[in-house]
């Protein structure tokens, strides 16, 4: 809420009713109201969606550091640990291809997919992380959505990466990175 507008447009109900003010004033005061909370509203999701992009870069860098110890997955081959689950998948994959994997999450589950990070952002820049050929899809990996959509990209050859930790104290961090692992250059 914006509580400062709000209190106005209480005030200029009074005027109104009072006769000291005009409709028209009477609806512009609304109007303000209403413009005021949208703009809140627009910032709070920006945050929350800012929010959900740390966590997940975090967590990548995270198991990036973890896994710098030279595993190496075989074409094809998965890798599964408490945290995460990583398959090697052999088939083609670029970003042009998002819109047909939300085709197929959109024909299951009737909405679209959460993508949360979509190639490269500022953010990967600032963490030397190359994203550029990958997308964060904000579906927890022990979910029946995100059991469906790892399953598809198996069909398709689709490598991934899944991530299951979240960030101490939130309840972010858990995706689904399409594409090739991000390497820190
Ligand atoms: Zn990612």
């Amino acid at each position: 809420m914006a509580p400062r507008r709000a209190a106005l447009h209480t005030q200029s109900t009074a005027l109104f009713a009072q006769g000291l003010i005009s409709k028209r004033d009477l609806d512009a005061s609304e109007r303000a109201v209403v413009d005021e909370k949208a703009k809140i509203d627009d910032v709070r999701k920006q945050m929350s969606t800012a929010d959900t992009q740390i966590a997940e870069v975090l967590v990548e860098v995270q198991t990036e550091q973890q896994m710098a110890k030279g595993v190496r997955i075989p074409k094809g081959g998965t890798v599964r640990t408490t945290s995460f689950i990583r398959y090697n998948g052999g088939g083609a994959w670029s970003l042009a291809q998002a819109s047909t994997v939300d085709g197929f999450f959109h024909l299951k589950f009737g909405r679209a997919l959460p993508i949360a990070v979509f190639g490269q952002g500022a953010i990967h820049n600032r963490w030397r992380l190359d994203h550029h050929n990958a997308m964060d899809i904000s579906l927890n990996p022990d979910g029946a959505e995100g059991q469906a959509l790892m399953d598809y990209l198996r069909s398709k050859g689709i490598p991934f990466s899944a991530f299951r930790q979240a960030i101490p104290g939130t309840a972010t961090g858990p995706h689904i990175h399409v594409g090739l692992p991000s390497h820190r250059y």
